[in-house]
C-alpha cells in the first residue's frame, strides 16, 4: 500500500498524443552532433579529441574533470570538426565536441560486452557504470556510480523511478512496454550492487498496461523486483515523495534519500546500466518525447546524444507556425529554449513546443493571497512569502523560509491564479542564497586567516 504525500496537483496528463506510439528511430541520422562536455552535475569533462580526429561510436571523447563527474562518449562515427563553446540546453554556452557524422555507425573497439556478467562483483559493476558515463537520466544528471558506491551498506531500499508524473512525457512508459528485459535486468544489477533481495519499481496508476507487462516478466524470470503502483498525482516522481510513497519514511529538509536508507534511480538510468554491462555500450543515445501543441506529429524518438532539437522536430513533421515556446524537459520543471540548435544531452527526456492560444502569461502578475500555493507545495513551503522575500532582496528571510528545500516542481506556479512566476523566482532565489552563503564563508575564512597571521606575527 503506497503512502500518500502532502500537497501536489492533478494536471491533465496530456500523454495520449504519444503513449500508444512505439519508440521510433530517426529516419535520417543527424549530419552533425554537438556533444557538450558537461551533461552531469559536477566538473565538466576535458575533451580527449581535437579537430581533424576521427571517432567511433562509444569512444571516450571527454575525460571526467574531477571526482564528481562522468565521462562522455562519441554518439556517432565521423570526424571532429570543432571543439568550441556551443549553446546547450542548460542555458548559455558549454565547451562541446562537434562531430560530422560519416553515417557509417562504426562501433569503437572500446565497446566490449563483458564475457560473464553474472560473475561480476558489485565493485566491478560500479566500475562499469562509472566508465559508461551513466548519470541520472531523468534530468538530475548526478553521476550514478557515486550514488551507488556512496549508498552500498547504508541503503536498504532501492527505487526505480517509473512514475513519469510530468504531463506529456511518455518515454519511460514506452520503454517499459518495449524494452522490459532492459528494465528488469538493470534493476536486478542494482539489487546485486546494493546487496538487496528486492528492488522497487514505482509507477503511477495511469500506466496499468506497463504494470501488467512488468509483473508478468518478473513472474516469468523470478527477478528480484516488485512493482509499486501509486495514485496519479504530481510530483509523485520527485525523489523525496517516492521515498515516502514506498517506505513511509520522510527525507528531512536539506537531506538526500540516503539519509533514510533509500536510493532512487531513473528508469532510463536503469536501462543504461543494463546496456553497459550486457552490451558494453556507454551512454550514446536517448529516448526523447517530442510533443506539445506546436509539434505537427508528436512521437517518442531515440536519437544520438548531441542531436540538435531542430532535427527531432523535423522528424516529427516540423513546428507549427504559431509556436511561441519551446521547453526542454516537462512543462512543470523544464527549461525554456531560445534556439532549436541546442543538442539533446543525457538528461533530456522531452522536447515540447507550444502553439496557438496556450500562452497563459499576463502582463502584471499579482498575488491575491489566496494561499493555494501553500496547499499544493509538497515540501510544506510557503511560496507566497518566498516570492515576496526574493523580489525584495531579503535573502536572510528567504533562506529562513527554506527556499533551498524547494524541489522546483512547479506545482505552485501551476495553481497560482495570480500567474506569478513562482518557480522561476525560486530558482534564481536559490542561486542568490547560495552565492551569499559562499561569499559569507569566504569572508569568514579570510578573516580567520588574517587573525592567524596576526597571532603568528605576535608570537614571533
Ligand atoms: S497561489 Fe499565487 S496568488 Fe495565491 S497566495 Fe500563492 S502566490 Fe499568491
Ligand atoms: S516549486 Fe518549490 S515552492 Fe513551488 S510547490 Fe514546488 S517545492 Fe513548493
Amino acid at each position: 500500500m503506497a503512502h500518500a504525500f502532502f500537497g501536489g496537483i492533478h494536471p491533465n496528463d496530456m500523454k495520449a498524443a504519444t503513449n500508444e506510439k512505439a519508440i521510433e528511430q530517426l529516419a535520417a541520422a543527424p549530419a552533425q552532433v554537438v556533444i557538450p562536455m558537461s551533461q552531469h552535475i559536477g566538473a565538466p569533462c576535458k575533451p580527449l579529441v581535437a579537430v581533424g580526429d576521427t571517432v567511433k561510436v562509444g569512444q571516450r571523447i571527454g575525460e571526467p574533470g574531477g571526482f564528481v563527474s562522468a565521462p562522455i562518449h562519441a554518439s556517432v562515427s565521423g570526424k571532429v570538426v570543432a571543439v568550441e563553446p556551443r549553446e546547450f540546453g542548460m542555458g548559455g554556452k558549454m565547451l562541446s565536441v562537434v562531430i560530422e557524422n560519416d553515417m557509417q555507425n562504426t562501433i569503437s573497439e572500446e565497446v566490449k560486452p563483458v564475457e560473464n556478467p553474472d560473475a561480476l562483483t558489485p565493485e566491478q559493476l560500479v566500475e562499469i557504470v562509472k566508465n559508461a558515463g551513466i548519470v541520472g537520466m531523468g534530468g538530475a544528471t548526478f553521476p550514478t556510480h557515486i550514488k551507488i558506491s556512496g549508498g552500498i551498506g547504508k541503503v536498504d531500499t532501492v527505487i526505480i523511478n517509473a512514475a513519469e508524473c510530468e504531463p506529456y512525457i511518455t518515454g519511460d512508459h514506452r520503454t517499459i512496454l518495449e524494452r522490459t528485459g532492459e528494465v528488469i535486468g538493470g534493476a536486478a544489477l542494482l539489487a546485486k550492487m546494493f546487496g538487496l533481495d528486492v528492488v522497487h519499481v514505482g509507477i503511477e496508476e495511469n500506466k496499468m498496461n506497463a504494470v501488467e507487462v512488468l509483473r508478468k516478466a518478473i513472474a516469468e524470470t523470478h527477478a528480484p523486483v516488485v512493482v509499486d503502483v501509486f495514485h496519479t498525482r504530481y510530483p509523485q516522481g520527485a525523489e523525496k515523495q517516492l521515498c515516502q510513497a514506498v517506505t513511509g519514511r520522510q527525507v528531512p529538509p536539506g537531506a538526500l534519500p540516503a539519509a533514510v536508507g533509500c536510493a532512487v534511480f531513473n528508469l532510463n538510468t536503469t536501462c543504461a546500466i543494463y546496456r553497459a554491462v550486457y552490451q558494453g555500450m556507454p551512454v550514446v543515445s536517448k529516448v526523447v518525447t517530442v510533443s506539445g501543441s506546436g509539434v505537427v506529429e508528436p512521437k517518442n524518438v531515440e536519437c544520438p546524444i548531441g542531436t540538435p532539437i531542430s532535427h527531432l522536430f523535423d522528424h516529427c513533421g516540423g513546428l507549427k507556425e504559431t509556436t511561441f515556446k519551446i521547453i526542454m524537459g516537462g512543462p512543470m520543471m523544464g527549461l525554456a529554449q531560445y534556439s532549436t540548435d541546442v543538442p539533446i544531452a543525457k538528461g533530456s527526456g522531452a522536447i515540447l513546443a507550444f502553439a496557438e492560444n496556450e500562452d497563459k502569461t499576463v502582463e502584471n502578475p499579482t498575488c491575491i493571497r489566496c494561499g493555494k500555493c501553500v496547499g499544493v507545495c509538497p515540501m510544506h513551503l510557503e511560496p507566497l512569502y518566498m516570492y515576496m522575500y526574493e523580489r525584495k532582496g531579503m535573502l536572510e528571510e528567504l533562506e529562513a523560509a527554506n527556499v533551498l528545500d524547494c524541489i522546483e516542481c512547479g506545482a505552485c506556479t501551476y495553481t497560482c491564479p495570480g500567474r506569478l512566476h513562482l518557480v522561476h523566482t525560486f530558482r534564481s532565489g536559490k542561486q542568490k542564497v547560495n552565492m551569499a552563503k559562499a561569499a559569507a564563508k569566504a569572508a569568514a575564512e579570510a578573516a580567520a586567516a588574517k587573525d592567524a597571521e596576526k597571532a603568528e606575527k605576535k608570537e614571533a
